[in-house]
């Protein structure tokens, strides 16, 4: 079967008239062009009883197109493109309105495709905030209880925008892991955020706190400072 073209409708620019039933249709009337019979209202082109879907939903045109048994497309000439261009299509009410649950169906199943995925973000990120408090008191035998989970908490929240398991992986190396920690430690057991609120540099403030981090950081190693 050779795919038969598309039935086309134009909405004319200048006053027409309908050759088979002599009706004026006026300016801007839609009307089919009919071969040697010359050009048809909708009604008398056996068109009028569809209903007219504007183009910019591309998925729900597919759609009305594919259950609607007759549709036609609409076309009108633009003047300053010198070119017909399409306006949307005619299809059949109840074609339009199938489309539109399957529209809504896939927007169903997306929202829920989301859901499922954010659940599953959730649970990486737990299963990572443990691993990396893991890691730390491995790491850190000496270091406060709980704090651990505190430091891998806010790692994770770093870690949370990057995609991959790789970018998940390299964080606990153990070089990022004491990068982690060295922070931690700068902002609870020293002056240094005091000293950034009083206006220090960073790389000053961290200067003056350098030393007391370094013995926290071997204290929590379980060396003597
Ligand atoms: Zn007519």
């Amino acid at each position: 079967m050779s795919k038969r073209e598309d039935l086309k409708v134009f909405i004319t620019t200048r006053e027409s008239r309908c050759d088979e039933c002599g009706e004026e249709l006026g300016r801007k009337a839609w009307i089919m062009l009919a071969g040697e019979r010359g050009a048809l209202c909708l009604s008398c082109a056996d068109l009028d009883h569809l209903v007219f879907l504007p183009s910019g939903n591309a998925a729900l045109t597919r759609r009305s197109r594919k259950h609607s048994t007759l549709s036609a497309i609409v076309l009108r000439w633009s003047r300053a493109r010198k070119r017909y261009e399409r306006q949307g299509i005619l299809v059949e009410e109840r074609a339009v309105q199938q489309a539109e649950e399957e529209c809504l169906a896939d927007e169903e199943v997306r929202a829920r495709r989301r859901e499922r995925e954010a659940v599953r973000r959730e649970e990486l990120d737990r299963e990572y905030v443990q691993r990396f408090a893991d890691r730390v008191r491995e790491l850190y035998p000496n270091c406060p209880p709980g704090v651990e989970k505190e430091i891998a908490k806010h790692a994770c929240l770093k870690y949370s925008g990057r995609v991959g398991r790789s970018a998940a992986a390299k964080a606990l190396d153990e070089e990022a892991v004491q990068l982690a920690v060295v922070a931690h430690i700068r902002h609870r057991e020293t002056r240094y955020d005091q000293l950034l609120a009083d206006g220090w540099e960073r790389h000053e403030a961290r200067e003056d706190v350098r030393h007391q981090v370094s013995a926290v950081l071997a204290l929590w190693q379980g060396e003597s400072p």
